[in-house]
């Protein structure tokens, strides 16, 4: 047993405590030890619990006393005859629907996968209406009065007047479009902010660190520095009403990891942001230059060093978080499936769902491999039979593992990871996402050490909404 390091654990293993006709079975987790607490997980449920010494003891001795069998049944832990299995599959009912606008875009990213020296296309109105009819059918049939929809592209801004239709034809249709669109921002005029203000629209902007690193690796398409077009926009937002709630988006590559601590720095003490996601740059064949990819080490690396420079921004009164590490800690902790894209494994066919400028339907923006469809809105045919359908024949939906995924802590929420990057990265879906494998081994031994050796720090990173006792 090692104590005070999280990334060990011991694996306590199944067992079975008889008693007459009324045998309780205790399933088997992953232990993680600290200094005075421990915490069991489950990788088959997804559950947790935390335990002190003396529960500990008990479980590891096999012989949990009624308080902790309670417990343990209650978080899955333990299973009596006849009562209900924890729910691990998830049905298939997508909520979140991508819909390709356009290719068009202002920008010239360093790491962007369009290709856009070729002729942009934008979606036509003939097309649109088809698949907003094709959604609302859906939405009728399956009673879902709420869904979210992520206009794509390109830069969605440019087809703001589609972006506008798309909620407007929905609502007529008595169904709420939620809509949540990342953009470069420099599009985002003071009209623009006060009309998606007003119409609640979830706008997020796509930061690349400090100025300086930001025009490095985000260009106009004239070949400018675009910082500070996007900070106008982002003003535009501020002063429309969303303040600092609006969404930051950061792509991180080989040539701003030096300076993450800066950029973080930056967006809490600068710019007054609250919460942010951070993306790696994700490799893919039509990427040009290679070299920004990060290597196995530097995720490593990076993913300690983002937690470490968080926890400080919050111990110094800046209350300020990256999104995928709350998601992570919020999987660790509750299970509640904060990320609707991979708090359970891959969502994509489940609860996403993207479309094509043609209307061809898709698990996710895989659009790139025709393939991958599972059917087009004008060909019709109920969604969840094309889903169902797709599932057991698509290589989409293939179950994605390596040879550590089946005695790996975090396999619940990760389940070999992202099926769209693993698509664009290999040619195929099959294997694991590696990136996201790294990262998950990597960042979830640091949250686990947060639990069990700064419990103090949940409460501050989850904005409150988990406070370890
Ligand atoms: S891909 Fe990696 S992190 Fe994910 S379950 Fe498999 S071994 Fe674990
Ligand atoms: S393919 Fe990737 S982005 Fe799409 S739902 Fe699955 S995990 Fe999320």
């Amino acid at each position: 047993m090692q104590t005070g390091n999280p990334s060990e654990y011991t694996l306590l293993e199944p067992f079975t405590i008889e008693s007459a006709g009324n045998n309780t079975e205790f399933i088997g987790a992953h232990a993680f030890s600290g200094h005075e607490t421990h915490l069991l997980l489950s990788s088959k449920l997804g559950s947790s619990i935390l335990l002190d010494k003396e529960f500990f003891s008990q479980i590891s001795e096999k012989q949990p006393d009624e308080e902790l069998q309670f417990k343990l049944i209650q978080r899955g832990f333990m299973k009596v005859p006849d009562s209900r299995p924890c729910k691990t599959d998830e049905t298939i009912l997508p909520k979140f629907f991508i819909i390709d606008l356009t290719q068009a875009c202002n920008f010239r990213c360093t790491y962007c996968f369009r290709h856009l020296e070729e002729k942009a296309r934008t979606i036509t109105w003939e097309t649109l209406n088809a698949i907003i009819d094709y959604i609302a059918w859906y939405c009728k049939t399956t009673n879902q009065r709420e869904i979210h929809i992520q206009p794509w592209g390109g830069e969605p801004l440019i087809a703001w007047d589609k972006i506008k239709h798309i909620q407007d034809k929905l609502r007529d249709n008595d169904v709420k479009a939620i809509i949540t669109i990342e953009s470069n921002a420099a599009l985002i005029t003071p009209q623009l902010a006060r009309e998606a203000y007003k119409r609640d629209i979830r706008l997020g902007v796509s930061i690349d660190g400090l100025p300086e690193t930001h025009n490095l690796q985000r260009k106009l398409a004239n070949g400018n520095p675009s910082f500070n077009k996007m900070m106008q926009g982002m003003k535009n937002l501020r002063d429309a009403g969303y303040g600092n709630r609006h969404g930051i988006i950061t792509v991180l590559t080989r040539n701003t990891l030096p300076l993450l601590e800066e950029m973080l720095e930056y967006f809490a003490v600068e710019l007054n942001i609250d919460r942010f996601k951070l993306n790696l740059v994700k490799d893919s064949p039509v990427m040009k230059d290679k070299g920004l990819c990060l290597s196995d080490d530097e995720i490593i690396d990076y993913q300690k060093r983002l937690l470490k420079k968080l926890v400080e921004l919050n111990q110094r009164g800046y209350p300020i978080i990256e999104l995928n590490v709350l998601d992570k800690l919020q999987n660790i902790l509750t299970r509640n499936k904060s990320n609707i894209c991979i708090s359970r494994g891959c969502m994509g066919g489940k609860k996403m769902l993207a479309f094509d400028m043609d209307g061809r339907i898709y698990p996710c923006d895989i659009t790139d491999y025709k393939e991958e469809a599972i059917g087009d809105v004008f060909d019709g045919g109920n969604l969840i039979d094309l889903l169902q359908i797709a599932h057991k024949e698509k290589d989409f939906f293939a179950p994605k593992n390596s040879d550590n995924c089946e005695t790996c802590p975090w396999w619940f929420f990760c389940k070999g990871g992202c099926t769209t990057a693993i698509k664009y990265k290999y040619g195929e879906a099959k294997g694991v996402d590696k990136l996201e494998c790294i990262s998950n081994r990597a960042m979830y031994p640091e949250l686990v050490n947060l639990v069990l050796n700064q419990p103090e720090m949940v409460k501050v990173l989850t904005k409150n909404k988990i406070e370890i006792q």
